[in-house]
């Protein structure tokens, strides 16, 4: 499968970007990999989650690293608290360096949005459904965490409609990419699953495939990029990554390729 992302490498640290976003100048961003950390065991190597059994001055020297690939301050960096809700924040320059260079008040927030320059914001992955979304008429960004659950939710929808809210953003205008996560080649799930998408989602035959036996492989990409396109997101300005973290789980932290025992992974959003 055709992978929509750049791999980068900055000495020996590898991240991805994505090229509709590195067409505007006026953000930094990218997805990081495990590769090029400092982190040992099932956080080998560039994990960036304080959660995960890790030291917090291994993962404190893994933000910087991957900073320094950047060429961001990591005094700049704003950490979600994700939940698996739908839970939304909007983050600003007094949130610079909450829950990785200082204590955070902020609580059970899957996505941040901001509008102000030099808010870098991150969010973590191991499996689950990274939403990178620009707005660059308004010069607002979010990053969404999207699992089954905030698929379900359809947080990046939900996201996009609050930007509306605040900052008089047009879903037709914003450029969005849905990062390397578990792909429908990996992902089965069971019956509980697929009835909580029946509640919300109609067209399922579009991202469902059964197995028989109560299983299906559930396509989330599809299930992501449908709900946006629903709220007037253009399918043109939607990049999907086709990376499956547990087909690339040798790159990639995979929640289900190392069951359950893994690090994290970071998506990164700045507006400069
Ligand atoms: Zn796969």
């Amino acid at each position: 499968m055709l992978k929509n992302l750049k791999m980068n490498d900055y000495n020996h640290l590898c991240y991805f970007t994505i090229p509709s976003f590195e067409e505007y100048i006026s953000v930094t961003h990218c997805f990081t990999s495990r590769i090029g950390g400092v982190s040992d065991g099932d956080n080998t190597s560039l994990n960036l989650s304080f959660k995960t059994g890790d030291t917090a001055e291994k993962v404190r020297e893994n933000y910087e690293r991957v900073c320094n690939a950047l060429n961001i301050p990591m005094e700049n960096l704003v950490l979600s608290d994700q939940v698996h809700g739908d839970r939304i924040k909007i983050v600003s320059s007094e949130d610079r360096g909450k829950g990785i260079l200082m204590n955070s008040d902020i609580y059970e927030i899957d996505a941040l949005i901001t509008n102000e320059k030099n808010v870098a914001l991150v969010t973590l992955y191991a499996d689950c459904v990274p939403i990178f979304i620009l707005d660059p008429k308004r010069n607002v960004i979010a990053l969404a965490h999207a699992g089954w659950k905030g698929t379900v939710l359809k947080i990046g929808a939900k996201v996009i409609n609050r930007m509306k809210e605040e900052f008089s953003t047009d879903p037709k205008d914003c450029i969005v990419a849905i990062g390397p996560s578990i792909g429908n080649c990996c992902y089965e799930v069971d019956q509980i699953v697929i009835d909580e998408f029946n509640k919300y989602f109609t067209n399922l035959s579009k991202f469902v495939i059964s197995k028989g036996d109560n299983k299906y492989m559930l396509d989330l990409w599809k299930a992501n990029k449908l709900a946006l396109e629903e709220i007037g997101v253009l399918a043109r300005n939607i990049t999907v990554s086709n990376i499956c973290t547990q087909c690339n789980h040798d790159i990639l932290f995979s929640h289900r390729a190392d069951k359950g025992k893994t690090g994290r992974m970071a998506g990164i959003l700045q507006l400069r």
